[in-house]
């Protein structure tokens, strides 16, 4: 009888050892014992945005109840808002060295940090807010991404998208590129180093500083995101002409997590975290595009002041002849930025070959018909 019991337990052993090696895979579901763990996990996140700054703000708000709500509590969310760290830019480095354990933010904050975060947010006379998303999920650009950021200990997530957005606004008509020099112009991101090739004065200003600066004149003109958050800024005060895109046709924010922190949360905790980012940037995108609809709306109702323009032909060959030659110099000077915007340029030709023919036909059409 002893015998069998210990052939017994050898044998349970063995399996639950099986098993166990079995659901280590990282793809395979964990045993229920580690499903049940009731530990809770406490993540401290720091955002860019002042206090209660409408949808990116709503975002942030929206992944806490999301990841408080299907972990069953043991994940708790803490935001701090820019008002309370002080530190609008210092997103990054609160990641990277554990002071926060999470960030909202854009990426191409931190080019000056490392230039290849630049790629992540959008980039000039490049993919829209779809054809983004594609390359993100299933083009490489998240392996890309986190081949970037794991050198600084952190993995980066979508965050939510504004959509495609202005290029700005202006105290002067833009009649050619000569009106363009010497401008000082809140414009960060790469547009920014394309704003400086062609004789503006680009800088970036946190978001609660932008209207001062504008009203004080520090800069001439700037560009924020779109109807969606332009508007309640009050910038068409200052300055009426209110530019068509070209700079960010689908920006995205960015989740950042240290990765030290999250390899401490068990499998299913980390899948939670992912998702309730993922969908409250879903969210945020749908938010950022109601918002921009309802917003154009009453611009054109109640503000007639505002005068809506697109830059002439000649103003986008220069600007678009400047972002290929910045470009091409950035591709020869580090192999990871020649690696990522080979990937994007590759992606962008084979993905705007379908929205020629999807998007672009049938919004075309649509406006041929007689109404
Ligand atoms: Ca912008």
């Amino acid at each position: 009888m002893k015998k069998i019991i210990q052939l017994l337990t050898t044998a349970s052993l063995l399996i639950t050892t099986a098993n166990a090696n079995w659901f280590n895979n990282d793809d395979k579901p964990k045993p229920e014992s580690t499903i049940q763990n009731n530990k809770t996990y406490t993540l401290k996140l720091a955002e860019t945005w002042p206090s209660n700054y409408p949808i990116f703000g709503d975002t942030t708000k929206k992944f806490k109840k999301l990841a408080e709500t299907m972990s069953g509590g043991r994940l708790k969310i803490r935001i701090d808002s820019a008002n309370k760290h002080k530190a609008a830019f210092g997103i990054f480095d609160f990641v990277k060295s554990g002071q926060y354990d999470l960030g909202h933010s854009g990426s191409y904050y931190w080019k000056g940090k490392d230039i290849n975060t630049l790629f992540f947010t959008n980039m000039p006379f490049d993919m829209t807010t779809d054809e983004q998303h594609a390359w993100f999920e299933y083009g490489g650009g998240q392996e890309l991404m986190d081949k970037v950021y794991a050198k600084h200990g952190m993995k980066s997530i979508i965050g939510g998208n504004t959509g495609n957005q202005m290029g700005g606004w202006f105290k002067k008509e833009i009649n050619s590129v000569k009106d363009l020099q010497g401008l000082k112009m809140r414009i960060p991101g790469f547009a920014g180093e394309i704003m400086a090739e062609v004789g503006a004065k680009p800088t970036n200003i946190p978001t609660g500083e932008l209207y001062t600066a504008l009203d004080r004149g520090t800069i001439d003109a700037l560009e924020w995101v779109g109807p969606s958050l332009d508007l309640r800024m009050g910038f068409h005060k200052i300055a009426p002409y209110y530019y068509t895109g070209w700079h960010e046709p689908g920006a995205e924010l960015q989740f950042l997590i240290n990765l030290k922190k999250y390899n401490t949360l068990p499998k299913n905790l980390q899948a939670i975290l992912i998702s309730a980012m993922k969908l409250s940037a879903y969210q945020m995108y749908n938010q950022s595009e109601h918002e921009s609809a309802k917003n154009l709306a009453i611009m054109k109702k109640d503000y007639p002041n505002i005068k809506i323009k697109t830059f002439p032909k000649s103003v986008f060959n220069v600007l678009h002849k400047a972002n290929n030659k910045l470009l091409k110099e950035l591709a020869a000077k580090n192999t990871l930025s020649k690696e990522i915007i080979e990937s994007r340029s590759n992606y962008l030709k084979k993905i705007r070959a379908w929205t020629t023919i999807s998007d672009q036909s049938y919004l075309n059409s649509q406006s041929n018909i007689d109404k």
